[in-house]
């Protein structure tokens, strides 16, 4: 089978290699549509602990089953599928103890090589996540069912209500993926980025207010004064109101002077965790949803997190209940999800796909065996 396999950082090449086959619980599932994610273009861009190279990569699919191992129930050949590329392990710890996106294991036996013509789903994964695909989803619609996953769980932490103030920092696939989830809760969302064209995406999408800044997706307005003393430093306002002309974006008109309830940290980056919480009201919530390279450090006031009561809470990936969350959003077919694909490819023009991700063009590409 055709794979494409990354090299190194920079590097990819489709080759020939061998098909697998299937064994005890195993399905082999034929591609039919993979997409781009940020991930992939970490590793992309700069290698990714998780993605080990020279290997097949790609982790978003959907795809008809090709071939079933013995002992599996409920799939056949010919049957059309969407899953995700991980399952818990049901017997570790965290498992135990229900926080199964921690299971122990849940990374090591994750399935990577969606960029391919075939991937083979091991039993943990058919036993749990692998779902059938309606008719009134596209392949293509189908495949997102492991990003959407992994913003149900990012939005399971929070309470958001009618009327909230959030703000989404980063309108990649991920960020645009929060921007719909919340706007199904009928909240008031900013979003902001560096690129006018994913903020007119943003707007497309029903965002409130797109902010528009000068450096990648950080927004870098005049932190909101702290309960303990008003910060007296300047901070340069970066971010400019789209419509407005060259101006500062004024948080405080959004919030009614508070700041917001809610932050979205989705872009990984270290400078814009740091100043996520300068935009969050007393006793609001900021998720930090987008991973920094490992062993980044930042820091934070104190003073601000302890007397305005802020609370900082990391997510990572998802549960089989995410999971199941997801597909009952995706498949209920209207949250316009399919504005997030930029275009397609074939498999053997994948690096065309990340070339231009690397310079910002397009959220997220279809890749089609
Ligand atoms: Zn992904
Ligand atoms: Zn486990």
């Amino acid at each position: 089978m055709l794979a494409n396999i990354i090299i190194k950082p920079g590097t990819i090449e489709l080759r020939d290699i061998k098909t697998p086959k299937p064994s005890h619980g195993e399905i082999l599932v034929k591609i039919k549509a993979s997409l781009t994610c940020g991930t992939d273009l970490k590793a992309f861009r700069r290698g990714h602990p998780m993605i080990p190279m020279p290997g097949v990569f790609g982790h978003e699919f959907s795809g008809v089953v090709a071939e079933v191992g013995k002992g599996v129930k409920g799939f056949k050949e010919g049957d059309e599928i969407m899953a995700v590329h991980t399952a818990p392990c049901l017997k570790c710890i965290y498992c135990k103890k229900r926080l199964y996106n921690l299971c122990d294991k849940i990374m090591d036996t994750k399935v990577l090589g969606a960029f391919a013509e075939y991937i083979l789903l091991t039993e943990y994964i058919v036993k749990q996540n692998v779902l059938y695909k309606p008719k009134n989803l596209s392949f293509e619609e189908a495949a997102f069912l492991e990003p959407l996953s992994c913003v149900v769980h990012s939005m399971k932490s929070v309470d958001i209500k009618r009327g909230d103030n959030v703000l989404v920092i980063g309108a990649g696939p991920i960020g645009l993926l929060h921007l719909l989830l919340v706007k199904e809760k009928e909240a008031v969302v900013a979003i902001s980025n560096k690129h006018k064209k994913k903020l007119k995406i943003a707007k497309e999408l029903g965002a409130d207010f797109v902010l528009r800044t000068d450096i990648e997706c950080s927004p870098s307005p005049k932190p909101l004064p702290s309960r303990e003393g008003n910060n007296k430093k300047k901070v340069p306002s970066l971010l400019v109101g789209e419509g407005k002309g060259e101006g500062f974006f004024n948080i405080k008109k959004i919030t009614n002077s508070i700041g917001f309830d809610y932050v979205f940290e989705c872009t990984g980056r270290p400078e814009v965790w740091q100043a996520s919480v300068n935009y969050v009201r007393r006793g609001g919530t900021v998720i930090l949803f987008g991973g920094c390279k490992s062993g980044t450090k930042v820091t934070y006031d104190t003073g601000k997190l302890h007397y305005d009561e802020i609370t900082l809470k990391g997510v990572f990936h998802f549960t089989p209940s995410d999971v199941k969350k997801a597909y009952k959003l995706l498949c209920k077919g209207r949250i316009g999800i399919s504005r997030l694909i930029s275009g397609s490819y074939p498999l053997n023009q994948l690096q065309k796909a990340f070339d231009k991700l690397a310079r910002g063009v397009g959220i997220k590409y279809a890749i089609i065996p």
